[in-house]
């Protein structure tokens, strides 16, 4: 056969590293992308949107393919909604259930950090109708890549809400992870591949987390066939999350209070804070087995990361993640920052990712070589 090969065609050799490389390292976002400027004012957590009625959902759809075009023109592997058709991480999904009264608003303290007018639960919680599903069906049509949802944990919905029903947060999570996991069987079937929950309160209740967080989680993801994820970091970039990053001293440990429990649980994939952070990288160890979602991209500063940043951050997680584990992402979601910004910081994800992917490859057929 070798006289009629074509010249043009890639080697069995090419074709098993471009395999190879296809399925390392792939790379994704924590959640939320800018939102354009005719939809919602840019830079802006809970912005009100610009557009209303059918205008509105035509233009939270516009939004939504820019978004994907956004991620794909940077070669993100995983792609998602950017969560340009909700106003908030955890409020949009709590605004479609019933039970929670958003006109009567208490003070509560947020994540033990900063205090914020909160709606209350006056009755059961439940959900009407679905919540995301249209939008992920949308998302769906418009690309054959792998999709990841997100959707609130049922631990940081009930640390964004005064209860007045249930008194009990526990009682209120386990009701919210019956809850979630009615969505996350919808979202699957519509062929969503990774269902995340984020879950930033898992970094401060530690005991609560042990004694019952991890099992709300494991409640929402019941019966699940796709991927799951659970996303813990440090927080958007906004003030009152920096200023208590600032006091956390030079070496932040608190991942290695969940970890250990996390690690054995059923979730899939543990989506973590990792560039800029005084994380200290060996804590990774503790969920040795699980896939790792590595945040290498800061999301709390403009200043744009060099691919060779990034790929060091990758280098030096490798020494506790085996390399088909590893999943290169963003610390937390980039809402906050200005689209510019963003699309450099996802490009340089890319790049980075790809710097490692190469190093792993030639590492590989290297061994391989001295094996044959
Ligand atoms: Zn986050």
């Amino acid at each position: 056969m070798t006289t009629l090969e074509n010249n043009t065609q890639p080697t069995k050799a090419q074709n098993q590293k471009a395999l190879f490389n296809k399925l390392l390292l792939p790379t994704s976002t924590a959640g939320s992308l800018p939102k354009p400027a005719w939809l919602a004012q840019p830079k802006t957590l809970w912005s009100p949107w610009k557009l209303q009625d059918d205008e509105l959902i035509t233009g939270k759809q516009d939004a939504l393919c820019l978004s994907l075009q956004n991620q794909q023109q940077a070669n993100i592997d995983i792609v998602s909604d950017g969560e340009q058709t909700r106003q908030h991480f955890v409020t949009t999904f709590i605004e479609h259930l019933n039970g929670v009264d958003f006109e009567q608003r208490k003070t509560v303290r947020i994540r033990d950090r900063y205090d914020a007018s909160v709606p209350t639960v006056v009755g059961p919680v439940s959900r009407q109708k679905s919540v995301f599903v249209e939008d992920a069906k949308f998302l769906r049509q418009q690309t054959n890549q792998p999709i990841k949802w997100a959707l609130p944990g049922p631990m940081t919905m009930i640390d964004t809400l005064y209860d007045d029903h249930y008194k009990s947060r526990e009682k209120l999570a386990w009701e919210f992870a019956k809850i979630l996991n009615q969505e996350a069987k919808e979202l699957e079937a519509v062929g969503v591949d990774i269902i995340q929950f984020d879950e930033p309160a898992f970094n401060v209740f530690f005991d609560e987390v042990n004694d019952w967080g991890i099992a709300c989680l494991e409640r929402a993801i019941e019966g699940l066939k796709c991927e799951t994820a659970v996303h813990i970091c440090y927080g958007y970039g906004i003030k009152a999350n920096t200023d208590w990053k600032k006091s956390l001293g030079t070496e932040w440990r608190q991942y290695e209070n969940v970890f250990p429990k996390l690690q054995q649980s059923n979730i899939d994939i543990i989506s973590l804070e990792c560039q800029n952070s005084h994380v200290p990288m060996e804590l990774i160890e503790l969920l040795r087995g699980k896939k790792i979602m590595l945040g290498a991209i800061d999301v709390a500063t403009d200043i744009i990361e060099t691919p060779e940043e990034v790929a060091n951050t990758l280098r030096k997680a490798l020494k506790y993640v085996d390399a088909d584990k590893l999943y290169p992402c963003t610390n937390c979601g980039m809402a906050p920052l200005s689209r510019q910004v963003a699309t450099a910081k996802l490009e340089a994800l890319s790049a980075g990712a790809s710097i490692v992917r190469q190093e792993l490859s030639k590492k590989h057929f290297k061994e391989r070589a001295s094996v044959f």
